[in-house]
């Protein structure tokens, strides 16, 4: 949800301009974002009482990011000016009372992974928990201590003090030391063996002694885990009593991390701020579709060709016709994203740009269907062409790749006709309508809007060139079945629609377009039927060859043996 007034717009692309020159400053604000964790989500885990102890880390270490961004902001000194919005995100990043200082006292580093695991809390922040915690650990401690001494007293030196989950600790000693004992009968005192459990090799035994150690270390363990969970509880409390801060905390980072990123886009130098005005004014100046952009440039290929596009007053309609593959979509989407990024409050991929308000974006584009939900194709289009005219206003910008190919031609072209008569004489909103129905272009003497395009294309020894630039005026075909090619359309097809388009070329020559005659589905009198290609021996030679089972050298024969059956070819024949 893009803005759509001036000022706010304004605000932020100063905010981007400030981070843009604050060098520095923008390093490092990116550096103490990277890796920062999500206070949201983790204050959404806290309120719901379904935390864990890395949420209560998620706050204290957002936190500290946060106090990192806001001395990065409080070391700039020259000028320019901050600018407002920095400000107040300044002023947000650090909530008063903020609970960062006693997290980072309450909290163990590392944190366990479960409020279960214990561990949560470091030692020297709860006094009592520390107590607690030593009785647990002492015990452990006794615990050592009396397996030597119940080895020494029961005479078996390999006694090993065990925990089990049922009995608590016992005292296992081997089978053969373990019958001598019950041999040895009941005896009193606090080390006179108890029998427990009979095993395969081995015996266990506790004592009063033993028993009474099992219960102080099971109490004090339980304790402190009690007085851990209550401390958890306190910093949760804390937490939440802070929230409304945090909450502020985070969006403030959240912002400067949009504005800070929208920066660094344009720190090469090929963004530039849009000049983002009340008018209906269009006017990019070698503008790029920054996403095929930088697909060209991962693939080291071509680089991108810059475009301008002029919708202001005079030529608000662009109608753009041109090749197949020439670039028309990618011109029609990038001037829709240049107005995206630019209401969004980002720096925009052009040398130039100043754009009017636009209060609605409509796109219509690709060929989607809804099968599913009971809409065709030819439906679908004609759905987003009818929320176009419905809803469009004269500030709305309006790109539209193609109306009217979904249907008969004639039809198509109707509807394509009209639609683009309803968007020049009715809606009046900026509009960049591409399409193959060059019939359209004789609209541009009528409507004194209507500014004709096309994509440039060079023909070199036949074949066709994409220039990917847009030049005025209208462009002269299509080169369909060039394109056809490219894609691997079989040959012979390729060869039947040539003919048939010369046929039809033909035909329709000399005819207005708007005539009762059809002339694109008129009968084409010279096209031949369809005829198979005369039987040559070197054809039928060629349909022998497997050719995934030649060596170099057998195909290299087999070439010479085809151009020996192709006979004299006449000059200049392919
Ligand atoms: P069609 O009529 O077949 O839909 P189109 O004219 O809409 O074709 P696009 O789909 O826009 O053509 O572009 C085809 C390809 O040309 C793109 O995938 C892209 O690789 C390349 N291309 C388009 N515009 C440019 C440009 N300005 N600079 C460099 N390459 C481009």
């Amino acid at each position: 949800a893009p803005l759509a007034e001036a000022a706010p717009i304004a605000a932020r692309h100063d905010a981007v301009d400030f981070l843009l020159a604050a060098e520095a400053v923008r390093g490092a604000l990116r550096a103490a974002l990277k890796g920062a964790p999500d206070m949201a989500r983790a204050l959404a885990r806290l309120a719901l009482d379904r935390f864990a102890p890395r949420d209560l880390g998620a706050i204290r270490d957002g936190l500290g990011r946060a106090e990192a961004m806001a001395a990065a902001l409080d070391a700039v000194t020259a000028a320019p000016p901050i600018p407002p919005l920095v400000v107040a995100a300044r002023t947000a990043l650090v909530p008063a009372d903020g609970p960062r200082a006693e997290l980072a006292r309450a909290l163990a580093d590392p944190l366990p992974a479960r409020l279960e695991d214990g561990g949560l809390v470091a030692t020297g922040y709860d006094g009592e928990l520390d107590a607690l915690r030593r009785l647990r650990d002492g015990a452990r401690d006794a615990i050592a201590a009396l397996q030597m001494d119940l080895a020494q007293a029961w005479g078996v030196a390999s006694l090993k003090i065990r925990h089990h989950q049922q009995f608590g600790f016992l005292a296992e000693v081997p089978a053969a030391a373990g019958e001598k004992l019950l041999r040895e009968g009941a005896k009193d005192g606090p080390h006179a063996p108890v029998h427990r459990q009979t095993m395969a090799n081995a015996m266990r035994f506790t004592c009063t002694a033993l028993a009474e150690l099992d219960r102080r270390v099971a109490e004090a363990g339980e304790q402190a885990a009690k007085r851990e969970r209550m401390v958890a509880q306190h910093l949760r409390r804390l937490c939440l009593a802070a929230a409304p801060g945090i909450a502020s905390t985070a969006a403030a980072m959240a912002e400067l991390d949009v504005h800070a990123a929208a920066a660094e886009l344009a720190a090469d130098g090929t963004w530039c701020r849009p000049e983002v005005t009340d008018r209906a004014d269009f006017a990019v100046v070698a503008g790029r579709h920054p996403v095929v952009e930088a697909a060209l440039a991962r693939a080291r290929g071509p680089a991108f060709v810059p475009n301008d596009c002029d919708l202001s007053a005079g030529r608000r309609l662009c109608l753009l016709t041109g090749p197949n593959m020439a670039g028309k979509s990618t011109f029609l989407r990038q001037n829709a994203l240049l107005v995206i990024l630019a209401q969004a409050g980002l720096f925009v991929p052009a040398e130039r740009a100043r754009l009017g308000l636009t209060d609605r974006l409509f796109s219509r584009v690709g060929a989607a269907d809804d099968i599913a939900g009971g809409r065709s194709t030819f439906m679908v289009e004609m759905a987003e062409t009818a929320a176009i005219l419905n809803q469009a206003t004269s500030r709305s910008l309006v790109v539209l790749d193609e109306v009217g190919r979904g249907t008969a031609t004639w039809d198509g072209l109707a509807i394509a006709w009209s639609v683009l008569e309803a968007l020049h004489d009715r809606i009046r909103c900026r509009t960049i309508f591409a399409t193959h129905f060059h019939e359209l272009t004789a609209l541009a003497g009528k409507l004194p809007e209507l500014a004709p395009a096309h994509m440039q294309v060079r023909e070199w020894r036949g074949e066709v060139v994409f220039e990917h630039r847009v030049g005025p005026g209208a462009a002269e075909k299509s080169w369909g079945v060039h394109v056809a090619r490219l894609a691997g359309v079989p040959r012979p097809v390729l060869m039947r629609a040539q003919e048939v388009l010369k046929a039809l070329e033909a035909r329709a020559r000399g005819l207005d377009p708007l005539s009762d005659e059809l002339p694109l589905f008129a009968r084409p009198a010279a096209a031949p039927p369809a005829e198979a290609p005369a039987a040559s021996p070197a054809l039928a030679a060629l349909a022998e060859i497997d050719a995934d089972s030649l060596s170099p050298r057998e195909a290299l024969d087999a070439i010479y043996r085809l151009k020996s059956l192709l006979g004299p070819v006449p000059p200049g024949a392919e």
